[in-house]
């Protein structure tokens, strides 16, 4: 039996899942996961407290990312999947709330009849986005090099649809500015349905969920997935199942050092020795704890904070916001990026409650989310009175945090990644990286770069064993 050992650094969902694969892919290799903070999950928390379930930090995950439903189905939660209800969702504009237009996936128009009866654009530009739609110029080609999503929509819609309605859909996941944020890393299917069916157009009519396809104007399930008993629940669950997996809370990686072909890791508890170190932490750690590779374009790579803030009212409070909730245009003069209404499209979350959930902190401008609970609170207020035209008065308001948040994956992202993990493997071998900051942002991204990661130290692995 071998004695190596797999660390894995950070106890978020990319370090458990990583945990979960390499359990399965090494059975003769001792694992043990590094958790700087006193509980497991990171980003992953759920409230559940009288009856609610809250989540604080991701709230759902894209269904069409199968890889997270498999794992979920694998530590036997499959039965406490749900989907979220749908009704109208919103754009706050400086001119006031519209609603998403019907016949569009991810705001770009797949049935131009539905999308016509749209107030958020004028008259002018609904025509211009159906002539570039239904006539695209002969001068647009498919990229075939990385380029900011703006240049590649902007011809393809024109700006107003890219501006008012595309740009607060999107840039929110992907924390960036449409302008600079990378195409082939954050929507590449765009680009692939572009180059299967021949236009933008017919390309997006493939992703249109069944339901639209079959001409319902409002689908009764949503596209996202999440867990009746809280995200937090597989967080729980992964650690139960995971059987030769040591955890150790508290223990922040503190230096990585090389002794004797073997990694020495610096803790508070006394050093940890590795064979393979998988670091699934924040990335400007990452930069620190390896100083002997030059990892600048990982250094380069910005994150901004956002916090969620959310507001349970005593009973069902009759608000002037309808349906799933909003986005804000970055032009509205609000501090609130968003703002969902909890009870409307989980049915588990909020029984009989009403509950709002905003996020504050944008790209750039993210100073609120350092100031006291109380500023936070009293701005989140304001904009929302203001918005619902009311005074509102929670019985309780639950702010998170999360102060090392999104990255933004602008152009060339992926290929920057490569050179940061070539440089790693080359400085480091042995050190692998997988998280948010790499291979998509998503908990299904996290999940796949867990995986991967796993299955490149299982090949190196193999290589050392049979070189033996
Ligand atoms: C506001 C917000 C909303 C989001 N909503 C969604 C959503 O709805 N759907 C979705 O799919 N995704 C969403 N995401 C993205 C998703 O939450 C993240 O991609 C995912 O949770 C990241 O997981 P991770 O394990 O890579 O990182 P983290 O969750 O950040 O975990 C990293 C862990 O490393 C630990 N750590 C840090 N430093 C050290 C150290 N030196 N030593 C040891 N441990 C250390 C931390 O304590 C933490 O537990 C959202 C993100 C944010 C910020």
């Amino acid at each position: 039996m071998s004695s190596k050992r797999l660390v894995i650094v950070g106890g978020g969902i990319t370090g458990l899942a990583a945990a979960y694969f390499a359990e399965r892919l090494f059975p003769d290799l001792n694992i043990t996961v590094l958790e700087a903070g006193e509980r497991l999950g990171g980003k992953v928390a759920t409230y559940r407290e009288d009856g609610f379930m809250i989540e604080r930090g991701p709230d759902s995950y894209v269904a069409r990312k199968h890889i997270l439903t498999d794992l979920i189905e694998a530590v036997g939660l499959g039965d406490k999947l749900v989907r979220n209800n749908t009704s109208q969702a919103f754009i706050l504009d400086p001119g006031g709330l519209h609603p998403i237009p019907k016949g569009s996936v991810m705001g770009i128009p797949t049935d131009l009849n539905l999308f016509s009866e749209t107030t958020l654009l004028t008259e002018a530009e609904k025509a211009e986005v159906a002539r570039l739609l239904l006539h695209p110029s002969d001068q647009l080609t498919i990229p075939e090099e990385d380029i900011p999503l703006g240049s590649y929509l902007r011809p393809r819609l024109g700006d107003a649809l890219v501006e008012k309605l595309i740009e607060p859909l999107l840039s929110g996941i992907y924390a960036g500015n449409i302008d600079q944020m990378s195409t082939f890393a954050t929507y590449p299917q765009f680009v692939a349905n572009e180059q299967k069916a021949g236009s933008l157009f017919e390309g997006m009519r493939l992703m249109r969920p069944t339901a639209q396809v079959q001409g319902q104007t409002k689908p009764t399930t949503g596209q996202f997935l999440s867990l009746s008993t809280g995200l937090e629940s597989l967080v729980e669950r992964l650690e139960e199942v995971l059987e030769r997996t040591e955890i150790r809370l508290e223990t922040p990686l503190l230096e990585v050092a090389r002794e004797n072909e073997r990694y020495r890791l610096k803790t508070d508890h006394g050093p940890e020795y590795a064979d393979y170190v998988l670091l699934t932490i924040p990335h400007p750690q990452v930069v620190s704890l390896l100083p002997d590779a030059d990892l600048r374009e990982l250094e380069q790579l910005k994150t901004h904070s956002t916090a969620t803030v959310t507001l349970i009212f005593d009973e069902q409070a009759t608000l002037p916001i309808e349906g799933t909730g909003f986005v804000v245009n970055r032009r509205a003069p609000y501090s609130i990026t968003a703002c969902t209404a909890i009870d409307q499209k989980w049915s588990h979350s909020a029984p009989n409650h009403t509950v709002l959930r905003a996020f504050v902190g944008r790209p750039g401008n993210d100073a609120l989310v350092h100031e006291t609970d109380d500023v936070i609170k009293e701005t989140v207020l304001k904009d929302l009175e203001q918005i619902c035209g009311q005074t509102l008065a929670p019985r309780q308001v639950i702010i998170s945090r999360l102060v090392d948040g999104l990255p933004a994956y602008t152009v060339g992202h992926a290929g920057r990644i490569q050179i940061v993990r070539d440089e790693v493997m080359s400085k480091y071998p042995g050190v692998y990286l997988a998280g948010l900051a790499y291979d998509g942002v998503g908990l299904p991204d996290c999940v796949a770069s867990a995986k991967t990661m796993v299955e490149e130290i299982a090949i190196q692995h193999g290589h050392e064993q049979s070189n033996a």
